[in-house]
């Protein structure tokens, strides 16, 4: 016998094809590469010194389990300065990014059976936290006409009497939808209805280009079911620090952090010294860099119109473009791999992020312009051909 012996629940785990895109594309020698959702800008130096200087100060022991206070008091200055929001100093933890925030979130709320009702195509690491905590996942498809969004009436039709959550994640990954205020409302009224909590991950919150954001937790009656993920991987291009943190009722924020002591036991000091200096000095480069990922989305959202096959709405939020490629006559899954070999091109298959993300692929605009030209040159040409 082996003296390994997997879990049952894990024994058919496998890497995503996100994964497998990601293994294949490292293989390919001068690849344009549209597949990552991070920014490619490195941490400004700054928020880097700070870090710094706190270490050489000492900063270097165990941290707070809810996180240093200064830097939950600039989340909730931040959010009221830039969304409106009105939340406190007690209602914040840190954790080990975003992800944590949701996984946490998950761990504390589900019991067996439980179903977490998730718009879909989603970040599906949702999906796997959602199982891994014995709760049952309901994708809700999200319609192209709506903004890549499923309506109120959707999320309604799939509530039932085991239903506990609601995910929703406005700008979206991977379509770059944005949430309107109507239909954030109507979100807001279908979890009112049924008494559910929403997990709203507002990581992508920075980068708008149309309309404005809305935190679910602003509209009325919101703020004591949802809890929101927020975090610096992308507004601050900081991904490598591992910090985010939730906005949440702090009767559940309690039942989190107890359960985060056998975990992680707090957030790396140094990245919470980084983060409270970026949160406090950095509004004006995340302004620049948010116009700068407008002109790459909306140059690229140009340029795919015009590919034999490709449509791609408007850009309007997020670093992402969700164009449908069904028109080529391949499928997603088809249509990466095919452009991976013949234009050296990665973008990731939609039916990675779920089913209903089929026909369409992810396209992530986190290289500079030049290399966007050069990646949309050689997939018109492929396309072409
Ligand atoms: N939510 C969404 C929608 C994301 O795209 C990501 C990262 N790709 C995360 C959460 C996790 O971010 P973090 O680095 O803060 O864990």
């Amino acid at each position: 016998m082996p003296a390994v012996k997997i879990a049952d629940r894990f024994s058919s785990l496998q890497p995503s094809s996100m994964i497998k895109i990601f293994q294949a594309a490292a293989a390919v020698e001068d690849l344009s590469n549209l597949s990552i959702g991070e920014p490619d800008f490195h941490t400004e130096p700054e928020i880097v010194n700070a870090a710094a200087k706190a270490a050489l100060e000492g900063c270097t022991h165990y941290p707070p389990l809810q996180g240093f206070e200064d830097l939950r008091k600039e989340i909730c200055a931040y959010w009221k300065r830039h969304h409106g929001l009105e939340t406190e100093p007690e209602s914040i933890l840190l954790t080990v990014g975003g992800l944590q925030a949701a996984h946490l979130c998950f761990q504390a709320m589900l019991n067996p059976g439980d179903e977490v009702v998730i718009a879909e195509p989603c970040f599906t690491a949702y999906f796997q936290q959602v199982e891994n905590n014995g709760g049952v996942v309901v994708p809700v498809p999200s319609r192209e006409e709506n903004g890549f969004f499923p309506t109120a009436e959707d999320f309604e039709k799939a509530v039932t009497p085991r239903t506990k959550i609601l995910v929703i994640n406005s700008p979206c990954n991977p379509t770059g939808g944005v949430l309107t205020r109507e239909q954030a409302g109507g979100i807001a009224d279908v979890a009112k209805r049924h008494d559910l909590f929403v997990l709203s991950d507002e990581i992508y919150e920075a980068f708008i280009y149309a309309g404005k954001h809305v935190p679910l937790a602003s509209l009325p009656g919101m703020k004591e079911r949802t809890m929101t993920v927020g975090g610096f991987s992308k507004s601050h291009c900081m991904t490598g620090w591992r910090i985010g943190y939730a906005m949440a009722p702090a009767e559940l924020l309690k039942v989190m952090i107890t359960l985060s002591v056998s975990q992680t036991y707090g957030v790396n000091t140094l990245a919470q010294k980084g983060a409270a200096f970026a949160l406090a000095t950095q509004d004006e480069k995340v302004k620049a860099r948010t116009a700068e990922y407008e002109k790459r989305v909306r140059y690229c959202a140009g340029r795919l119109n015009t590919m034999p096959g490709v449509t791609c709405p408007e850009p309007r939020g997020a670093f992402y473009l969700f164009p449908d490629i069904s028109g080529t006559g391949r499928n997603d899954e088809e249509f990466a791999w095919w452009l991976l070999e013949k234009a050296k091109v990665a973008v990731i298959p939609g039916t990675a992020f779920g089913a209903s993300g089929a026909g369409h692929v992810r396209i992530a605009c986190t290289l500079g312009m030049d290399d966007l030209k050069k990646a949309m040159d050689r997939m018109e040409e492929a396309l072409s051909r």
